[in-house]
């Protein structure tokens, strides 16, 4: 068992955002990454709206940089995955890797939010080579070119309309014959004159070999198939929190987001506090993640000095 007055738990930019500003502040917090290192940026290619960076810069290579400076600063940066957690009473408890115990008077969660995929061979496979599941981060790279999304929620109409505005044409692909997005969204789909919709379709196959050049849809009440050329597909089906083993003490909304009360990362339990995706369905940005990882770590610092000092 070991004891520390502030745990930070994951490594996207909220989580190391969190751990320099603790750090600087004198904290000496430690900081568990989780099992994707650097998080969803890691599977990114380049980044071109992070300030900062005039000349852009690869997804990794900013994690890399990120944990480079909360290291400078004096955080504690381990590899390993928490797996429970004991919210109920102070100090607060988190094994990791169902192992070691760490007891805390602080956590701030930044566990972040998995995209959901298909699941099927050739998206994994060309994933980062024409496949994404950000078209806020990628979709610059097919300006003047075809490409297809998947999925039929707001996630994918307003993923859908952004790509409308960069590319000659966005196959949509719905496996239903009706959208879930919500009324407003789907009408400005419908009426925007290059995103051509495919009802009741699903994705057979992406095709390519060292990059993306199409993909094949299969009807599935006619099971008819049809291969649409296009350099980029985008998959919009949905992300997951990674929030299930705080379900037990903190307040989340239906999709497992945990809630935070509004302008602060404070959750329901006083000392735990919430940043980045885990706590963000809406927004979803490095440099948001970043500025609630901020947040969180001026939260818990005032916390801690209140309570403990
Ligand atoms: P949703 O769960 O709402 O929608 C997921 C979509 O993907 C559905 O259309 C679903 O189809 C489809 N889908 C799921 N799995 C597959 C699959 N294997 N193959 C093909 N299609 C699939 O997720 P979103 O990310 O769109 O939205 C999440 C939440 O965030 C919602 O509450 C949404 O309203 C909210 N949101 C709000 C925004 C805003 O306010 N600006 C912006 C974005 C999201 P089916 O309908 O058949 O199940």
């Amino acid at each position: 068992m070991e004891k520390t007055h502030l745990l930070i738990l994951g490594s996207g930019p909220a989580g190391y955002t969190a751990a320099i500003y603790a750090s600087r502040a004198g904290i000496k917090p430690i900081l568990y990454q989780g099992i994707q290192p650097g998080g969803q940026l890691t599977i990114t290619t380049e980044v071109e709206n992070y300030p900062g960076y005039p000349d852009g810069v690869q997804g990794p290579q900013m994690m890399i940089d990120f944990e480079k400076q909360a290291a400078r600063m004096g955080a504690d940066i381990r590899y390993g995955l928490a797996t429970k957690v004991d919210f109920s009473q102070q100090p607060y408890k988190v094994w990791i890797d169902e192992e070691l115990e760490i007891e805390a008077d602080a956590v701030i969660i930044c566990t972040g939010a998995s995209a959901k995929w298909l699941g099927i061979e050739s998206e994994k496979r060309l994933n980062g080579f024409g496949v994404s599941a950000c078209a806020v981060c990628d979709g610059f790279f097919f300006k003047g070119k075809e490409v297809a999304i998947v999925g039929a929620g707001d996630t994918a109409a307003e993923e859908a309309l952004y790509l409308a505005k960069l590319c000659t044409t966005v196959h949509m692909i719905v496996r239903r014959d009706q959208m879930r997005a919500s009324k407003i969204m789907q009408d400005r789909v419908l009426k925007t004159p290059n995103i051509k919709i495919y009802w009741n379709s699903e994705t057979d196959e992406i095709l390519g070999e060292q990059k993306t050049t199409g993909v094949r849809i299969v009807n599935n009440i006619t099971q008819e198939k049809t291969e649409i050329p296009i350099s980029g597909f985008f998959v919009a089906i949905g992300h997951e929190p990674n929030s299930g083993i705080f379900k037990d003490y903190l307040k989340m909304d239906e999709a497992g987001y945990i809630l935070t009360k509004p302008g602060t990362t404070k959750t329901n339990v006083e000392g735990i506090f919430a940043a980045g995706d885990v706590q963000d369905k809406i927004y979803r940005q490095a440099v948001t993640a970043a500025g609630t990882g901020c947040m969180a770590a001026l939260d818990a610092e005032r916390y801690l000095s209140e309570k403990f000092s």
